[in-house]
């Protein structure tokens, strides 16, 4: 991709969101050629935004999901149901779910899921913090919210096989969401079945 004939500050650019999820090398071009036609100001509060988001954001001490104050918003909240946590992989996810209104509960992000291929194991996500949130809790649910896919799935099961002997009644999100998929991609509609359709794991 380093033609004599850019400048190098446009390949460098390319280069750079190339490496971006979902962002090929022909996207690439079409969004420098598009910064380099914008005016400044956009340009500029891109590349603030971008610098922001790194420097800015904390992970909250108790759910940690991204956050700009600790406890994070849902946390510190009185208007939450502070019985039902609901499980997820990424922050990403509590955006699904919350963009669906349906769930007034707390969340949990693991940061992850469990995969064996992928050398990522229990300890590298965040369970240890999920049981120690538990441990004389009020919580009366835990909604394993984790992506209908193999990682999902055996991830959801080893958390129920260490949450169920806490007497905690533990939920998986109903099998309107197609195996495979990831929260995140989920329309409001199918999610908002999956809350509502919750079954005992
Ligand atoms: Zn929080």
């Amino acid at each position: 991709m380093n033609q004599l004939s850019t400048a190098e500050a446009v390949n460098s650019l390319i280069q750079e969101l190339n490496k971006l999820p979902g962002i090929g090398p022909k996207s690439a071009q079409r969004l420098t050629y598009y910064l380099l036609r914008a005016p400044e100001e956009q340009a500029r509060l891109l590349a603030e935004a971008i610098l922001s988001v790194k420097q800015e954001t904390i992970l909250c001490s108790l759910c940690h999901n991204v956050a700009d104050s600790d406890p994070c918003p849902i946390c510190g909240s009185d208007e939450r149901d502070r019985s039902k946590i609901c499980i997820v992989e990424q922050p990403q996810d509590i955006m699904a779910l919350e963009h669906t209104r349906i769930y007034n509960g707390l969340y949990h992000v693991l940061h992850g899921a469990i995969s064996p291929t992928e050398g990522v194991g229990a300890d590298d996500i965040k369970i240890k913090e999920l049981m120690e949130r538990l441990q004389g809790s009020s919580v009366e649910e835990v909604i394993l919210a984790t992506n209908p896919n193999l990682e999902g799935e055996q991830t959801a099961m080893y958390l129920n096989k260490l949450i169920s002997p806490l007497g905690i009644r533990v939920t998986r999100l109903a099998r309107g969401l197609p195996f495979g998929t990831e929260l995140e991609y989920a329309d409001d509609v199918t999610l908002t079945r999956a809350i509502e359709g919750r079954q005992e794991f």
